[in-house]
Order: structure tokens, then sequence, then C-alpha cells
């Protein structure tokens, strides 16, 4: 007899019935249940069936299972007469909770079938498929304590549920038209509008309308992609005159609007269903002012039986972009959304916990995460090392918190971007929901070093043991963490912002960083910032600023107005309101805002991504380079900044200076490592932070460093920017290398 035990994301998606049927096939005799720790079986059979039997569970499992750890013990035959499911047991262990998963083939199938009872019902769903994280209000996983707690399953439902050999046995969300959630459409004042609720949607969106649906996480505002005053419109009462929507396109349409191979229409396909970035198709039919600027778009497909209903061949292309106000939490509830929708689809099943969509950026060799949240959260991901229960809090932008147990950590959801009540109320709320659910008591917070940021304040009232750890020294970690690397490396952080340990903004930082430790080997030197967060948006300011700080009459810029001009050289002149910076974020809202690019922004980063953009891909392998001084411990950017000014001023193409800029970060980046080398011994670099989400760089740097037989760690399954500052508050917490004493150990090469 064997006694197998499984855990991994293995409840809740078809795991027993699955195991039932194979071992029915196999004449095997025994049970199956769900334990607190995972799946729990025994089997007895011939010798030659368990082996099929453990085989075919490791290889045909259901698509959405995901199996960690499986253990096989050899026991003697106890007798039974047949294979059972068995009650679920509870014992000590950890228990998981599946994300949500994208409506399978199957019941895609059955939504469209006439003869089928749950024909056109928009919450159709089964052991393979539907929601999961975002209703469960308790573990262990089932009916009464999730959000269809309200629905009492009719006998058909229930003929189903407790069918073994069923595809909806035990599918907890189980549902049909006449004993589950229903579909509402409403207008803008929430009054009911009578008729079919999905031809309303359809016709109204054809209509150019824009329409709040209520999906898996939260709702989405909608409207058509290929009408341009709608969008126009959009943008103007989501007061978001440029950021990038995401579109989500009928499967069948997608490649006639972007660039996309099988692997990555895999990827869109798999039950996590994200939002992956591509690049645009020039004549495709959907608008400009989609993505304005901008050579790629993040686009999705159908993921909710809605979604399958609503896109037609005649509404291909939808905008469907986070139900919210400027970066607040994404609403569960329509009311939230009062005044920016013209009506609502929506429904009468909870939204218990949200989540934004899930974003990654086709990329070589990995594609990179950029927002880890539905259909990954909240899957636990294993660390290198064991660690006591932690809190990591997180930092300002892309919030996030990680809690760890044992040699794991659970990340948050996407909470927002912002430090308002909303977020904070989420943070904490969802914080308090996952300590219940995965059994956690922290003993450990560890925050930011930055003493202003909501995440700091809030781990400092949490009365718990609290470290804080230096923001680029988090980012390296949370590399280092998920490749399980376990020696010291040289880490590059090209961010935007971070606290530094003396007390200015860091963000151009090569360490050599383990666990517990870091070293600051070089950083580009300190410049001058007028004014702190406000030149943030107003990039042109920082150009004025750095090129007096360069010895360069800033006469040449233009966009800026005189006011500024005073304000800024009194500033630097009396050094008032001046904050000394090390950012690569700030360099490249300088350089940008030199070509003229955008002198104010009113996104994240929007300036840095033009000069991305106008770069292109070619400069990766260039060795045209703009001067720059390696000294001691800086990267000296000051004749960089100087040559970009002169050739501005001679006119050269834009592009040409974009290139070149880029190249210059790439080939200096290579030459401080190559030092750093020398200086510790070390191959393993790992690169991170915010600046890293720039595609010719992240390449550039990896591609170049490798061609020198460095071996490059990048961020892939945890994102590049603030969205992992947590998990590498978490493994620094608890971090246990310590960095050889150099002075020592001096290797040379
Ligand atoms: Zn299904
Ligand atoms: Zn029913
Ligand atoms: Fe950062």
């Amino acid at each position: 007899m064997l006694k197998i035990e499984i855990n991994g994301i293995v409840q809740g998606v078809g795991f027993r019935p699955f195991v039932y049927k194979t071992a029915i096939e196999l004449d095997l005799k025994g049970y199956v249940l769900n334990s607190t720790s995972g799946i729990e079986i025994e089997a007895c059979g011939t010798e030659k069936n368990l082996e099929l039997f453990v085989e075919r569970i490791k290889k045909e499992h259901p698509p959405a299972a995901f199996i960690r750890e499986f253990h096989i013990e050899k026991k003697d035959d106890v007798p039974c007469t047949e294979f059972t499911i068995q009650q679920s047991r509870n014992r000590k262990g950890s228990t998981q909770i599946s994300p949500d998963l994208a409506v399978c083939e199957d019941c895609a199938k059955e939504l469209f079938d006439k003869s089928d009872p749950r024909f056109n019902y928009a919450f159709i769903n089964c052991t393979n498929c539907g929601p999961r994280y975002s209703i469960i209000e308790n573990t262990p996983y089932d009916r009464p304590v999730t959000s269809m707690k309200n629905f009492d399953m009719c006998d058909y439902c229930n003929s189903e549920y407790t069918d073994p050999l069923n595809r909806r046995f035990h599918a907890q969300p189980i549902a049909c038209p006449t004993c589950g959630p229903q579909l509402k459409f409403l207008d803008r004042n929430f009054e009911e509008i009578t008729g079919d609720p999905i031809s309303n949607t359809i016709k109204f969106l054809k209509d150019g309308k824009i329409i709040g649906i209520k999906g898996i996480g939260g709702f989405h505002i909608a409207c058509d992609a290929t009408n341009c005053e709608t969008v126009s419109e959009l943008r103007k009462r989501k007061d978001r005159p440029h950021k990038p929507f995401a579109v989500i396109c009928h499967p069948e349409k997608i490649s006639e609007v972007v660039e996309i191979n099988e692997e990555q229409f895999e990827l869109l396909k798999s039950p996590a269903a994200p939002i992956v970035i591509l690049p645009k198709k020039e004549s495709s039919s959907i608008q400009n002012n989609v993505a304005p600027q901008n050579p790629n778009m993040g686009v999705f497909l159908p993921y909710t039986p809605i979604h399958h209903q609503i896109l037609s061949n005649e509404l291909p292309y939808l905008i469907m972009t986070s139900g919210n106000f400027h970066d607040e939490p994404i609403a569960a509830e329509e009311k939230e959304l009062s005044g920016l929708c013209g009506f609502f689809l929506t429904h009468n099943r909870p939204i218990l916990n949200r989540s934004d969509d899930s974003v990654i950026r086709a990329s070589k060799p990995q594609n990179v995460m950029m927002r880890r949240s539905r259909g990954y959260v909240p899957s636990p991901i294993k660390l290198p090392f064991k660690t006591v229960q932690t809190l990591g809090a997180g930092a300002e932008l892309k919030i996030t918190f990680a809690l760890s147990k044992h040699d794991s950590f659970f990340l948050s959801p996407y909470i927002g971007n912002s430090n308002s009540k909303q977020t904070l109320d989420f943070y904490t709320d969802t914080l308090e929901k996952y300590k219940k659910w995965f059994e956690l008591e922290p003993e450990l917070v560890v925050c930011d070093l930055h003493p202003d940021y909501m995440t700091t304040r809030f781990a400092e009232s949490t009365g718990l043991p609290l470290k804080k750890v230096q923001h680029h020294h988090a980012h390296i970690a949370a590399v280092m963490a998920e490749h399980h690397l376990d020696e010291p490396v040289i880490g590059i952080a090209y961010d935007g912002t971070g606290y530094g340990t003396d007390g200015t903004i860091w963000g151009g930082e090569i360490f050599l960083a383990d666990y517990a430790k870091f070293e600051r080997l070089f950083h580009l030197n300190y410049m001058p910032l007028p004014g702190g967060d406000a030149a943030i948006k107003h990039p042109i300011r920082i150009a004025y600023a750095y090129l007096l700080e360069s010895g360069i009459d800033p006469g040449f810029l233009k966009n800026i107005s005189d006011i500024e001009k005073r304000i800024i050289s009194k500033q630097i002149e009396n050094k008032f309101n001046i904050f000394q910076t090390s950012s690569m974020g700030r360099l490249f809202d300088c350089v940008a805002a030199m070509l003229g690019l955008f002198p104010e922004i009113t996104f994240e980063a929007q300036s840095a991504m033009a000069l991305e953009f106008l770069s292109g891909e070619k400069c990766i392998s260039s060795r045209v380079n703009y001067p720059y001084n390696l000294a001691e411990d800086t990267i000296d950017i000051i004749p960089l900044i100087r040559a970009v000014a002169n050739d501005v001023q001679r006119k050269e193409p834009l592009h040409k200076i974009a290139e070149k800029f880029h190249s210059t970060i790439i080939n200096f980046t290579l030459d401080a490592v190559k030092k750093a080398h020398r200086k510790t011994g070390i191959k393993k670099v790992v690169l991170s932070g915010g600046v890293m989400q720039n595609k010719v760089l992240l390449e550039g740097i990896s591609k170049v460093l490798t061609k020198n037989n460095f071996t490059v760690f990048v961020p892939s399954i945890l994102p590049p920017n603030d969205g992992s500052i947590s998990v590498g508050q978490v493994v620094i917490g608890n971090g246990k290398l310590e960095i050889r004493n150099l002075k020592k150990e001096k290797i040379c090469v």
C-alpha cells in the first residue's frame, strides 16, 4: 500500500475527483481526502498500477493545481474494498488558498451550448475554474465560508456537487440560473434598467458608453477601445491624461493588434490570465489614445464568463481598466464608482477580497512580473531559508505586504499607490485576513528606513519588534530570495527614490550585499533635487538644477518659466529646500526633459519611458558612449550631462541621444561591476529597482554582463519595482549570511 501526501495548490482545483477517477481506472482501493496541509491518499493495488498511479498524478493533475511537495511512503496493506473520497481532516499544517482561476475551456463551451442548463449563465464554473481567493471568508475552503453561502444549491447543482465523477464535484461556487447569483444592469443613479443585462451592456458599449463591470477581484471600467471619443471621455473622467489602459481582446482578434507568439498566447490563456504587455501593431483598429506615445500595449483575454458573453467579432476590443479613482484601491461595489460610469453591470455575489489584474511584461530571456496580484495571490512562495513569522511592511508606492511562515511567504495583492485612508484600510483589512487564514502571528516587523512612509508608521504602531531596512538593499534581497541565492552578490539597484543611510535620496546604487548586510560600492554622484517630490512631477526643474550643478548654462531649456528658474537658482544658491540624490530615475528625468519630452508628467516614470521608447533596442550592442568618470565609489555623471546638453544644442537627432544615453548606462554599469568584481571576487550579479522596468536597460545590462562571464539574476516572478520591497524586508529581517571580511581576503583577478 502507498500513502501519498501532496501539498501546494491542491484544494479547490479538482484534485480529489481527479485522484478518485484515476484510482478507479487503475482498480485501486483506498481513499483520498483534503487535509489541512493538502491532499492525503492511501491506495492498495498491484505494484505496476500503483506506479502508474503516482506517475499519472504527477503528470496529469488538473491544470490549476500546483504540486509543491510530494511524499510517498510504503506501508502494509490494510483491507479495503473500494476507493472513496473521505471527509476533510483537520490537522496542524498550513492551509493554502487557491488564487482565482480563469474560466476553463469546458465551462466556456457549456456557456454557449443552448442545450446546457447553464447556457448563457454568467456564473458558470467548475473545480478547474472560477473564483476562489475573491470569495473566501475563512479556511478551510468550503461553501459556507464563501460569498456563495447565501445561495442554496438546487437539486441539479447538488447532484453534480456530490458526484465524485462530475467535473463539479465539491466545486464550492457551483451555481446555475435557478439557484445562483444573478446579473443586474443599472444606470448612473443605480436604478435598475429592465431587459437582459448582457444585451444592454453590449448595446451601450457599442453606443460609446462607459460601463462599470463587476469582475472577479473588483470592478473594471469598460469602454470600446476603437472609439476615440469614448476613450478621451474616460481619460477625462479618470483624470488620467496619458497613462496607458489595458485592453481585453477577443481571442481570435488579438493577433491583429499586438505582436504575439504562441508562448505569450498560452500565458494569456493560463488560469491566472494576466495582462501581458506586448508590442502594438501599426495598423491596429485600436485608438492611439488607449496607450498614447507608447509602442506597447497591455492586453488580456476573457477570463470570466461575462467577458466571453460581451466580446464578439463586432465588439472585439474593450478597455477594461481598474475601477478606482486615481491610485486608490480597486472598488468592490458600484457605489464607490459614482460619477465615473454611465451604467453598471453588477450582480449579487459579493467580492470579499479585492485584487487588481496582474501585469507581466513580455521580455527576454524571462518575462517580468510588473504587478503580482489576481490569479497569483495568495499562493505561497518558497524562501531560501526558514524565518520567524515576519511581516514585511512594504514601501510607499505599489504597496504590498509579505508575511512569512517557516520557509515560505504569502504576498498580498497590489494594495494601492497612495497614502490615503482607503489604502491603509485595505492594507490593514487584508493583513488581518492573511493572519487568520494562514494561522500566522508575526513576531517581527520589518519596514523601510523612510520615516514618513505610511507603511513605516504602520509598522511602528504594531508594537512588535521592529527592524528598518534600506530600500535598495530590500530591492536586491527580494531578487536574491526569488533565486534562492545563498552567497553575497553584486547588487545593482537602479531606482527612483529610496531613503539612504545618510539621509539623502538614493537610487543609483551598486552594492555588495547578502541577506544580512550591504556595503555601498558605487553610486551615482549626488545631484540637487529642488523641492524634493514636487520636482519629480516636473522633470524640467530637475534638468535645470542638474545643468546648473554641472556648470552648464541651462538657457537652452524650453518649457520652463522664469519664476521656476529664479526659484531653483535661489534654492541652489542658498542650499534651501534642496535634497541630494543619487537616483537613476532622476537622471532619466533630467535627460528626458533636456530632450523636451515631458516637462511635466502625469504618471510615474512617464518621461523615463518616453526616453526608453525613443532609444529602441539597438543600443544594446552599441559601444558609442557619452563620457563619465568612475571614481573610487562614485559614478560621476556630470561629464555625461554636459555631453547630452551639448548634443541637444547641436540638434542631434533625439533618438540618437536616447540610444547613446542608454548605452552609456549599460557601459558604466559593466565597468563598475568589473571593478566590484576585482575588489570582491564575486561573479553573481543581481539587477533590481524600478528603473529596471526599462526593457532596453534590463536586457542590455544582462547581456553585457553575461558576455563578460558574470551570472546575472533578474526579477521574474516578483516585480523589479516597489511591489517586492516587502519580500526583501522579510528576508533581510531574517538574514543569516554575513558579508565576508573584504579587507582580509581581497581577491584580485
Ligand atoms: Zn470550468
Ligand atoms: Zn443550481
Ligand atoms: Fe524602489
